[in-house]
């Protein structure tokens, strides 16, 4: 029988993955010779034995990987037979300057569940159970190769019945790098916020924390990816206190459920939803409330979980942020109830990455604190998506994604893309990946600022990406853009300032896997992105790619009475947009939100445009269409008039009497769309009485109408038919799916965001490829 020996290299995420002992698991099916190894560059391999029994294992190889896996090239080489008889697992060697995949951490696998719940055996109900195919990664990896010198494990020594599973082929614990036991691994630790009181550790700590989530305190709990802040979704008062303490008014708050049947009895769950929340990466699911319990619940008194989730939780909201527990911790604190589960920080500050950190920061908010002794390298916030027509739109793209590439078109040079300033995420990119940190939150002081320079040096060294060039954005004023600049200089790189909707662009473009020489029309619609003109844009139409756009079409530009802090009334806004329209606003519901002193000095600072920034913002249109509509007047968090208003019109007739926005063409050829003529509709129509669910409807159904209106014209202009919606407006799947079906019958092919953010927790991708293309 002739012996064949083939050099085999594979990469894609293949470390921390189990993916050695599978290769041996299949060498010993196939009854082949010789080794596999991680290096820098992935997994490599030699086999040596008949040539039909290589070529079965390397089919299985591809067909059947270990879950965690995802191999992107397996290449093959020949090379001289040796006569080996021995199959075995090399020690990991690493080469400088190759790049690896490095899997996100993985939500507790059914097997260790198995285990956990098992009283004989030796992990019961221990919070740190883990095994090849689940537990933590990202957060603990200090450097690759991953192994667990490079770790935070590294500080727990393995004792023999863990070691011995570490070092056993055969065992689904082989060479998983967190491994640990009662004995040997982390364990869980209770304080006070003092740090005076009674220290318990163990299931003393567990039972203490557990205690006080049911006397309604609040508990901060440290996780996979930094700390959170915990207390009981079914008791108000506790959620108010949380709420008060953390300085947050309206935002809403995830709930942490303990299962499917739990979350069932107060949101509604479609089966995409569910195997969403039940995924390895285990995210928040935007669910729709659905809390009015049922027969069965009713009479289950002696259950806690006939309890409701408090309003409170997510005030004026008819959505719920779900997630599943997706360590053996959250499995144990998911015993109490639904909880709350939400960042934990003070409101714009970055979440607690460290014990002294937690202990610190949220020791004025906290009752008391559930902490261990396993480090976390870095954090990594939880990721929120929402499903849509059976289709995941991520809004927040962080744990459980984070560090997965986005696999690019072609090679592109290596960029560090800073991000914005909402949302921050900074991207690096190098080969055909781009890399995109974790949600770092909003990037509006200096501690949000060093939290996203660690994340960007973590993953320069992790995926040895060293940047060629620097993008950000161009609002000078941008602390991640200032703090971009200095690392330029620092390190002698070409700045690239990527205007804010060219970056949604190419965003869109990137996660489609669209190369440098198409173009798409994008309808860029958000809040606030700094314009070339120096006024701030948020409805542009932009035809490009990453090399360029042109600006063909815009909402009418309105003024924007005393700036950003317009932002935070949108009565004022509303006032400012009517007035702009002609109108008089007498009468409306946002005149009557104001103060008659603060109408009068309004009239004055538009009549002599004092201190007013011109906008185009659709973001703003929405604030003002909904505070005439008698909806939201003044916001306490980003977005809040209108993730409401979009509530309102999905409860809202369809067929209700049209609005219709003017269009024109401005001399140099561009078009405008004038949403005043539908504010003078909605001011009059509110006027008369008319629900405000009809006119929200009518107002999102003239928003897609003049899309599909202006993308019309343009392809007459441009023979241009591949469509984009990108920016953070797009994240109203109703307005999303209004102008989606509007354009796909209209003739158009239509791009959306699934995997990437359309708000600006993309933005850092579109960056880097504008700037990889300049
Ligand atoms: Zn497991
Ligand atoms: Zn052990
Ligand atoms: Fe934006």
């Amino acid at each position: 029988m002739q012996c064949i020996r083939r050099r085999v290299q594979v990469r894609g995420v293949v470390q921390g993955v189990g993916f050695r002992p599978f290769c041996h698991a299949l060498a010993v099916r196939f009854d082949l010779a010789g080794h596999v190894g991680n290096d820098g560059g992935g997994v490599f391999l030699e086999l040596e034995g008949e040539e039909e029994r290589v070529a079965a294992f390397l089919e299985s190889l591809e067909r059947e990987p270990p879950p965690l896996a995802r191999i992107e090239e397996v290449r093959v080489e020949a090379m001289p037979a040796r006569g080996e008889r021995q199959f075995r697992i090399l020690a990991s060697e690493p080469i400088p300057g190759e790049v690896t995949p490095v899997s996100p951490d993985v939500a507790t696998c059914d097997d260790c569940l198995r285990e956990f719940h098992d009283p004989a055996d030796r992990r019961f109900r221990y919070p740190f159970i883990n095994c090849t195919n689940c537990g933590p990664r990202y957060t603990i990896i200090r450097d690759v190769p991953y192994d667990r010198p490079m770790t935070t494990m590294a500080a727990f020594a393995m004792c023999e019945a863990c070691a011995r599973e570490y070092h056993d082929p055969h065992d689904r614990r082989f060479h998983a790098q967190p491994n640990a036991c009662p004995t040997c691994g982390p364990r869980l630790e209770w304080r006070d916020p003092s740090g005076m009181g009674t220290v318990f550790t163990g299931d003393a700590a567990l039972a203490a924390a557990l205690r006080m989530l049911r006397d309604g305190g609040i508990v901060a709990v440290k996780g996979i990816g930094g700390f959170h802040l915990a207390c009981d979704a079914t008791q108000p008062h506790a959620v108010r206190e949380l709420r008060r303490r953390k300085r947050r008014a309206d935002k809403p708050f995830a709930i942490l459920a303990r299962d499917v049947t739990q979350l069932r009895r107060f949101a509604e769950i479609s089966t995409e939803e569910e195997a969403l929340l039940s995924s390895r990466a285990r995210p928040i699911v935007l669910l729709k409330r659905n809390d009015v319990p049922g027969i069965d619940e009713a009479h289950d008194v002696a259950h806690d979980v006939a309890r409701e989730v408090a309003r409170e939780v997510a005030p004026g909201q008819a959505t719920l942020g779900v997630m599943l527990p997706y360590t053996p911790l959250h499995h144990l604190l998911a015993s109490v109830g639904p909880l709350v589960l939400t960042s934990g920080n003070l409101s714009e500050e970055p979440i607690a990455r460290t014990n002294d950190e937690a202990m610190e920061r949220l020791g004025a908010i906290a009752d008391g604190f559930l902490l261990h002794d396993r480090d976390i390298h870095v954090v990594c916030d939880d990721s929120v998506i929402r499903v849509h027509r059976g289709r995941e739109l991520s809004l927040r793209r962080s744990r459980g994604y984070a560090p997965y590439p986005v696999r690019l078109a072609a090679p592109t040079p290596s960029v560090l893309a800073v991000g914005g300033e909402l949302k921050g995420t900074a991207c690096l990119t190098r080969d055909r990946y781009a890399f995109l940190t974790p949600h770092i939150g909003d990037v509006g002081n200096l501690e949000t600022v060093a939290a996203l320079e660690h994340a960007c040096n973590h993953l320069a060294r992790l995926f040895r990406v060293v940047p060629e060039r620097l993008a950000c954005d161009m609002h000078p004023g941008y602390l991640a853009t200032q703090w971009g600049r200095r690392f330029a200089a620092q390190h002698g790189l070409r700045v690239i300032a990527v205007q804010h909707h060219h970056a949604h662009l190419a965003a869109l473009m990137a996660e489609h896997g669209l190369g440098e020489r198409e173009a798409i029309l994008a309808f860029t619609f958000d809040g606030t992105g700094y314009g070339t003109d120096g006024t701030i844009w948020g409805g542009e139409v932009l035809l490009g790619g990453y090399g360029g756009y042109e600006r063909v079409a815009h909402l009418a530009t309105t003024p924007l009475p005393g700036g950003d802090a317009a932002i935070r009334r949108p009565a004022r806004v509303a006032l400012a947009q009517l007035w702009t329209a002609g109108n008089a606003w007498d009468g409306t519901h946002s005149a009557g939100a104001l103060t008659a002193e603060e109408r009068r000095v309004l009239r004055i600072q538009l009549e002599r445009r004092l201190n007013c920034v011109d906008t185009t913002s659709i973001g703003r249109f929405l604030d003002a269409a909904a505070s005439l509509a008698g909806g939201r007047h003044a916001v306490s968090y980003e977005g809040q008039a209108a993730i409401e208003f979009e509530e309102l019109a999905r409860d809202g007739a369809a067929r209700s009497p049209g609005y219709r926005f003017d269009c024109a063409v401005s001399p140099t050829g561009v078009i405008i769309f004038d949403g005043g003529p539908v504010l003078r509709r909605v001011a009059a129509d509110a006027a008369a009485g008319r629900d405000k669910r009809d006119m929200a409807r009518a107002v999102h159904v003239a928003l897609a109408e003049v899309i599909v209106a202006v993308a019309s014209r343009l392809r007459d202009a441009q023979g241009i038919d591949l469509v984009g919606l990108t920016g953070g407006v797009f994240q109203n799947v109703l307005l999303l799916t209004l102008a989606e079906d509007a354009l796909r019958s209209a003739g158009f092919e239509v791009l959306v965001h699934q995997k990437v953010p359309p708000n600006d927790g993309g933005l850092a991708l579109g960056q880097a490829m504008v700037a990889a293309h300049a």
